[in-house]
Order: C-alpha cells, then structure tokens, then sequence
C-alpha cells in the first residue's frame, strides 16, 4: 500500500475559531479508512479542504507519486485529478431512470483517458452494467430514479461516482436514514470499491464502522486524537472522554 494523500500540519479559521488544528495524516491506496469523532471535530471541514472547496490556512494536502500539492487547486481540477465525494443528501436526477444516469457520470468523464476509454465502448453499455452490478440496482436500470428508496438512490450516487473511477472516494454519513439492511449492503458497496482505491467514509453509527473492518482514525478539535483499529481506539480513554461518553 503506498500513500495517496498526505496531510501535513494542516489548520483552517473561521473567524478566528480554529476548525482543524495542526492536522496531519495520510491515506494509502488502496485502502478503506473511518473517520470518527464528536460533532464539530473538523470531519466534513477536512473533507472541504480535500476537495478545494475550503482552503487551508497553513499546512500541506499532497495527492499521488508525484506529490501535487491540492491546496490552490480548484474544485473541477481537483475531481479531474481523481477525487470523488458523495454528500449526505443524494443529488441523482430524479426523473431519469437509474440507467440514464449512470449513462450522464460516464459522458463527464474526469480524464483524458477515459475520453478514449469511453469512445471505444460506444454505448458505454457494459460499463453501465458493471456500475449496477456493484451497487446492487441491475434489476432498477429502467426505473426513474425518484422511484428508488432512500437507500437505493444513495447506491445510484455512489456509482455515479464509481462510473468515473475516482482513486479517492469520500463519503460523508453514507448511513444516515438507512434501514439495517440498507446499512449493510452500504457497507458491502463500500467495501468492495475500496479494494481497487482509496475510500474514506466519515460515520457516527459504529456498528457500520465496525462493519468496515478498517483502520479508524478519530477527529477531536480539528486534529487526531487517536488512530488505529476500532477496538484500539474505543479502548483509548480520550476517545471515550470526548466522543463514545457521551
Ligand atoms: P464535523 O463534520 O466533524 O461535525 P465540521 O467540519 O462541520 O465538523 O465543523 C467543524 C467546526 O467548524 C464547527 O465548529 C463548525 O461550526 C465550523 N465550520 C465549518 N465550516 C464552517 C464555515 N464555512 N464557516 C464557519 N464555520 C464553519
Ligand atoms: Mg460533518
């Protein structure tokens, strides 16, 4: 496993509240990581900074061999380089059907290898199929996606995703208003895309984290507070001070 993104001494303000504190950790590929802690720790604010959309006041975010440093980057050219996020509520076209939109994320293709990769499948059909198989809605191709339960749109999301290939998948609270079962097909999804790259999933319910079977790190006050696998860190009494105490 080599590291894919590293973050060093990394600290962003908002009005002069320090949301994330001298954060520094990385991340391989591939691999699947947790990211736990109390809410405000700096979760979704880290996620920010990964993907441009916040930019840090003070550290280093390298990405890949080559060390490109993402702080400057913008949004679009920092998913080119091949950095996808899911977000809590499911953005899919509810009026298009689960195969027309997994059809529009591979026309809007991140590189330019996959504009060739795409020209020599035509259709794309095959790609469509694998997308579905992987998130479980072969059988929901043809419906409009406003149809699909809450869970399954959150699986459609993530294959509009998957459809372009990121080597860094964020995911923030996947779980949130899920069924059991949904939960732990979520997990399956997750799981399985991380065998090929890097995926970070942010989550509260830590029956799914113990599902995911990874290494956990946790957030407190913008920086780690403890890293290491779930049993390690839930015996780590800081961690049960600020967050599992509770
Ligand atoms: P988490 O996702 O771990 O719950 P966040 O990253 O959302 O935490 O927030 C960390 C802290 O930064 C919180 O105190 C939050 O209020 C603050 N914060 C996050 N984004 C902004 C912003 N754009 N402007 C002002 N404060 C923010
Ligand atoms: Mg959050």
């Amino acid at each position: 496993m080599s590291t894919l993104l590293e973050l060093s001494g990394v600290s962003v303000s908002f009005d002069g509240f320090k949301a994330i504190n001298n954060l520094s950790f990385q991340i391989g590929e591939p691999e699947m990581r947790a990211i736990i802690g109390p809410n405000g720790a700096g979760k979704t604010t880290f996620m920010d900074i990964v993907t441009g959309k916040t930019k840090p006041d003070e550290g280093t975010v390298l990405w890949g061999e080559k060390s490109i440093s993402l702080v400057g980057m913008n949004e679009s050219s920092i998913s080119r380089a091949g950095i996808g996020r899911k977000f809590q509520k499911p953005t899919v076209f509810e009026a298009q059907t689960v195969r027309e939109n997994l059809a529009m994320a591979l026309r809007n293709p991140r590189g330019p290898l996959d504009v060739l990769f795409y020209r020599k499948n035509a259709d794309g059909t095959r790609r469509i199929m694998d997308v579905a198989e992987q998130i479980g809605l072969t059988d929901e191709l043809q419906r409009p996606a406003g149809e699909l339960s809450h869970g399954q749109k959150q699986w459609l999301e993530i294959g509009m995703l998957l459809a372009q290939e990121p080597r860094l998948l964020l995911v923030d609270e996947p779980a949130a208003g899920m069924t059991p079962a949904e939960r732990e097909k979520t997990t399956e999804i997750l799981t399985d895309a991380a065998k090929t790259r890097a995926v970070v999933v942010v989550e509260h319910d830590m029956e799914f984290v113990r599902r995911l079977n990874c290494k956990v790190t946790v957030l407190n006050e913008g920086s780690v507070l403890a890293e290491g696998n779930l049993d390690h860190v839930t015996k780590n009494p800081d961690v049960i001070d600020v967050y599992l105490g509770r």
